[in-house]
């Protein structure tokens, strides 16, 4: 593999081309022709992460209707963005969303600094999200490297060297492939060539503007970059949730701590989430006394570093019971505003509350 072959073949300029006749419309995007606005961009590209475009338009567009501008999103109480982020996962990001527009509103008068650097210091935003602001919303020279372009970068050259090792080759071949004169077109060409024709899966390498300097497709082998090292996946966690449904049809909730997993999100009761947990000892674990009755079946859910089983208790508790110090009794019919992760739901639904 040579960066500079790679950079003699490939060029911007045919990328460009393709994307001037292909570029996605989306949202967040500006017309052709027309400036970004660097609070969509930005708020766009931490709802990109992890997250697919079809799911992020809905959350989108409701987030603007809601939070019409950075300073409107930092005046927010953090409940309140929570709750809108509830269901896109990961869930410090919204945490950092909101602290992010704090700074930007306060200390840099409501508006994104240009400059990659800068970016860098700004709370939850990485080497990518300060790339992509930086070049997309201000045309500065900087790339965003993320899963898709590490992709068609491994696949252009035919990168043997595995990822996360490869990253700063990746990096460095993006850098000199760009161009000064339009950077932030260059990241969304790449964006969307990733997107749209260098898949994951059956590449369709016959329509792609990099389809003759391509290596891993003159060798065939494109479906088989980028390499990766063994990853270890997490060991299985187990658990059990506590449904206390109240006669008048409340049901009880409380919030789990402000930092870690899923912090300052509404859930059920619950056990620690571990792999030595004994679920045959969870009832000593209930929030109060009552005649729990363990429910047929597990919840599964699959967090990024491990899967979780949770065995769910339901009880049915007179209307008078109190909620217990820390929780919370709320009716069923606002349950969908709060911000309960989709693991709560599926226990909600395994419970037949949701
Ligand atoms: S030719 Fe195929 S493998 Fe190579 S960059 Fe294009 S779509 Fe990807």
């Amino acid at each position: 593999m040579s960066l500079i072959s790679a950079e003699e073949t490939a060029s911007a300029s045919s990328l460009l081309a393709w994307y001037d006749r292909h570029r996605r419309v989306l949202p967040w995007r500006a017309l052709a022709g027309e400036g970004a606005d660097p609070y969509r961009v930005w708020l766009s590209e931490i709802m990109l992460q992890q997250t697919t475009v079809q799911t992020v338009k809905g959350y989108f567009e409701r987030f603007l209707v809601r939070f019409p501008t950075v300073e409107a999103l930092a005046a927010a109480p953090v409940e309140a963005v929570m709750q809108a982020w509830a269901g896109l996962g990961y869930y410090s990001r919204a945490r950092n969303l909101h602290a992010c527009a704090k700074v930007v509103a306060e200390e840099y008068g409501g508006h994104f600094p240009a400059d990659e650097r800068a970016l860098l210091t700004l709370p939850g935003i990485g080497a990518y999200t300060a790339g992509a602001v930086a070049s997309i919303a201000f045309n500065e020279p900087a790339v965003a490297v993320d899963g898709n372009v590490e992709r068609v970068l491994s696949r252009l050259v035919a990168l043997e060297e595995p990822l996360p090792r490869a990253k700063p080759t990746i990096r460095a071949l993006a850098l000199s492939l760009m161009p000064h004169d339009r950077p932030g077109d260059f990241a969304q060409a790449m964006m969307d060539l990733g997107a749209t024709i260098c898949t994951p899966k059956r590449p369709a390498c016959a329509l792609c503007p990099w389809s003759g300097p391509c290596q891993a497709r003159r060798d065939g082998t494109a479906e088989t970059f980028p390499r990766k090292e063994a990853k270890k996946q997490g060991a299985l966690r187990l658990g059990a949730a506590f449904v206390a449904v109240r006669a008048d049809g409340q049901v009880l909730l409380r919030d789990r701590p402000p930092r870690g997993l899923l912090g300052g999100m509404a859930e059920v009761p619950g056990s620690e989430w571990s792999p030595a947990f004994d679920v045959t000892g969870a009832i000593a674990l209930a929030p109060f006394q009552a005649e729990w009755k363990i429910l047929p079946g597990i919840v599964r859910h699959v967090f990024t570093h491990f899967p979780l089983e949770l065995a769910v208790y339901r009880a049915e508790i007179p209307a008078i019971t109190a909620a217990p110090a820390g929780s919370r009794w709320q009716k069923r019919a606002l349950l969908h505003e709060e911000a309960l992760p989709t693991v709560m739901r599926k226990v909600l639904a395994h419970a037949a509350i949701e």
